[in-house]
């Protein structure tokens, strides 16, 4: 398995390079050259068999030589037998033909431990064969920070840098990051949006003496390897649902378009998919440019499902290659004028080709918190406010005809990382899970920084170099 550039002005390149350098040299993003394949009965197979014996087979097919096969089905049980419940991703049903996969039983409570979980068993397996160490750099909304804390603290081979944007994560999230107290875990609030921070990010990679000198890499989900594994709860979700392989339509939550990215990276690789729903809250860039063309981004509004309080959704270029038939040439130009003039407009074969896969919906916070609230009447279950926003999509376009069929909602954090929400919703607060009650003891590290790019780097070379003597 090889993979190419978005932009197309990098080398083939093998997934090792790809897991390390999440971006590519010319400044797009990794795509595998060709989409590897499942058959029905493949994927039929997949009921019943545990959910990493199906992570193992599935990532294998983008890994290439990188790991073994017995070396990948160790790394998954390891990682996938921490998760709190032992199907690891359950489906609930909540209606006819409407389910919710449940994916947040990691151990940070959300969807993207299933990836980062296995990413942190790679690089520190990729590292230590060649005997390197990296500086992990991620940008967070809230969860991925956390998520790749987790997964990193206890890599020998790793330092991990953390930017989230100051007071707009709950208090639950940043607890997770802040509170583990490991050398080489660095927290970096920074005094603005998550966008901002993720554009410090990407400065940070494009300084070349910088990134070499700290040896910087990334796990934002730009990084390939993490949505190769996320295309893992489509199939065992699907496998569940379908034993026929009749249709199943996804509904999922989204702000940097990677999740639902994966679905429909499992839809090229076989999987019967129907629609897979862009839900959006109020920064909804996304909807707009699925419904009329025009993706603008419009400053972020922080709301109450902050880690899709996002404009500007990276692996959107992804799609873009896609329906442009992979013409890098195209996609160039129509990203330097994005970068020029911060607006860039759909035609109408693009659109057309994105209609073809995809539905949208942009909920508000009215009606988010009143799907929490409706919800909780309904079924007894309390959802976070990111699934209140897919739950809203899933229920409004059943009803206007766009939906049919069974149809999976995916449900992304526990609803205890998003209390403030979820009580005044329903005015009970969601308990966390007993293995958390020392989180809000436990002392906090946290280096605070000002909003540009010198700021942070500075704050990393003092702090990365001071853990490494
Ligand atoms: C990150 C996140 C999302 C959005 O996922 P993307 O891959 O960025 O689209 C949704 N819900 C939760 C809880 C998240 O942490």
């Amino acid at each position: 398995m090889k993979y190419v550039s978005t932009r197309g002005l990098a080398p083939l390149t093998g997934f090792e390079d790809v897991l390390l350098a999440g971006l590519a040299p010319d400044g797009g993003l990794y795509m595998p050259q060709h989409w590897p394949s499942m058959t029905k009965e493949q994927i039929a197979s997949f009921a019943g068999a545990s959910y990493a014996d199906i992570a193992a087979s599935i990532i294998g097919l983008f890994t290439g030589d990188t790991f073994s096969d017995a070396q990948l089905k160790e790394m998954a049980q390891k990682v996938y037998s921490r998760f709190s419940d032992a199907r690891v991703a359950p489906l609930t049903s909540v209606g006819d033909e409407d389910y919710i996969l449940e994916l947040y039983h990691g151990p940070t409570l959300a969807f993207k431990d299933f990836a980062m979980q296995i990413l942190g068993q790679m690089f520190d397996d990729v590292l230590a064969r060649h005997d390197r160490r990296l500086t992990i750099i991620a940008a967070t909304s809230g969860d991925t920070g956390a998520a790749a804390i987790d997964a990193l603290k206890n890599c020998s081979h790793v330092d991990v840098v953390v930017l989230h944007p100051e007071g707009r994560v709950t208090d639950v999230q940043r607890r997770m990051m802040t509170t583990v107290g490991r050398p080489n875990v660095h927290n970096i609030a920074v005094n603005g949006a998550f966008d901002d921070c993720q554009a410090i990010v990407k400065q940070l990679f494009a300084d070349r003496e910088f990134s070499e000198r700290v040896c910087l890499g990334g796990v934002n989900s730009i990084n390939w390897a993490r949505l190769a594994a996320q295309t893992v709860y489509y199939f065992t979700a699907f496998a569940a649902l379908s034993p026929n392989g009749e249709a199943v339509n996804f509904v999922v939550p989204t702000g940097n378009f990677g999740d639902v990215f994966a679905g429909f990276a499992a839809k090229k690789m076989g999987l019967g998919v129907g629609k897979l729903v862009v839900a959006t809250n109020a920064n909804d860039i996304l909807h707009r440019a699925l419904t009329s063309g025009d993706y603008t981004p419009a400053g972020v509004t922080p709301t109450t499902s902050p880690s899709m309080d996002i404009q500007v959704a990276s692996n959107f270029e992804r799609l873009l290659f896609e329906v442009m038939d992979r013409d890098s040439t195209q996609l160039r130009e129509k990203m330097a004028i994005f970068a020029s003039e911060k607006s860039m407009t759909l035609t109408a074969h693009e659109r057309r080709a994105i209609a073809e896969d995809f539905a949208s919906f942009a909920a508000s916070e009215e009606q988010t918190l009143g799907e929490i609230k409706h919800h909780y009447e309904k079924t007894g279950a309390l959802i976070d406010p990111h699934t209140a926003v897919a739950r809203c999509a899933a229920v409004n376009l059943r009803a206007q005809g766009v939906l049919s069929g069974k149809t999976v909602t995916l449900s992304t954090a526990h609803p205890a990382k998003f209390p403030e929400a979820v009580e005044q919703a329903t005015g009970v607060s969601p308990p966390l899970p007993e293995d958390y009650s020392a989180l809000f003891d436990l002392e906090e590290h946290v280096v605070r920084a000002g909003n540009n790019v010198s700021a942070v780097r500075s704050v990393i070379l003092e702090r990365v170099t001071a853990a490494r003597q």
